[in-house]
């Protein structure tokens, strides 16, 4: 299948590893010209070295989501370029805690870096897809914003408004070629996740290796995802192919969220 990716420009915010370097590198081999958005640029040269010779360029650039300034100085440079078709919203997940421990403090800075920034940048960069009738935005969440996840309290409650924010986008551009959906991992392997196995580990005074062995043995597919395996959904959704998927909730989990 053609995917008519190739002159399409992407920009893939969190890229330096995981979700995002899965999925810049998955739209690099695809053709696409990635911008690589990371704190630390030279991260992303970890997975750009595995890229074949004939995939898009990778070109990473800086940015902190929990900057304004930053993110502005990101955007304006993009759009002197002529903006993206494709943008990833991937940020990092926010700490781990319940609702009762959680403060007003935590729920206002993680919604500035993981929500408001976000939703700011997204309408920078959406005035130029709608000028060329063609865009692609797909925002990560979580399988958490439909089955809520005990100790994620601040990735429950605003990823659900991310939801609620992308759904809404999605009416109001979709009649200008611009699609935009929600992705929802379920439990991808990535250095995340370790970290979260090793907290749980730690209070519950298990190994971690117990504690991803559970964890997968709760997953119809009895395993964690790989990060290409999310990649690859991520890409086909950014394609050409993908025009009449809009509004859209995907769940990437082997079959975790137990409801339908
Ligand atoms: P990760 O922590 O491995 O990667 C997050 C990326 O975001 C990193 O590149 C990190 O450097 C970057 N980042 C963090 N803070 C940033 C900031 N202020 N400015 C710029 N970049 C920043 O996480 P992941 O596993 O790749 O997951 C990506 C997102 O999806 C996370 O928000 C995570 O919570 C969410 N998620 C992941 C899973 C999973 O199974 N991996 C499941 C549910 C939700």
């Amino acid at each position: 299948m053609n995917l008519g990716l190739v002159n399409k420009t992407a920009l893939v915010l969190g890229a330096s590893r995981g979700l995002g370097a899965a999925i810049a590198a998955g739209l690099a081999r695809e053709g696409a010209t990635v911008y690589a958005a990371a704190r630390s640029v030279e991260k992303v040269e970890t997975w750009r070295i595995d890229l074949p010779e004939d995939a898009g360029p990778v070109l990473p650039c800086a940015v902190d989501l929990s900057d304004l300034k930053s993110i502005d100085g990101l955007v304006d440079d993009l759009l002197e370029k002529g903006g993206v078709d494709i943008l990833i919203n991937n940020t990092g997940g926010p700490p781990s805690c319940t609702v009762l421990d959680a403060t007003r403090s935590d729920w206002l800075s993680q919604f500035e870096t993981m929500a408001a920034n976000i939703f700011h940048l997204t309408g920078r960069l959406l005035p130029a897809m709608q000028a060329r009738k063609w865009g692609r935005i797909i925002t990560l969440t979580s399988s958490g914003v439909e089955q809520p996840i005990p100790r994620l309290a601040l990735s429950n409650g605003i990823r659900s408004a991310i939801v609620g924010w992308s759904k809404t986008l999605a009416d109001e551009v979709a009649a200008d070629g611009v699609t935009v959906n929600i992705l929802l991992p379920g439990r991808i392997h990535t250095q995340r996740v370790d970290e979260l196995d090793a907290i749980a580990a730690r209070r519950s005074e298990k190994s971690q290796a117990d504690i991803a062995a559970a964890s997968a043995t709760s997953i119809p597919a009895r395993r964690y995802g790989r990060p290409e395996e999310f990649g690859d959904v991520a890409v086909f959704l950014a394609s050409e192919r993908a025009s009449y998927i809009t509004g859209s909730k995907i769940r990437v989990d082997g079959g975790a969220i137990r409801g339908v």
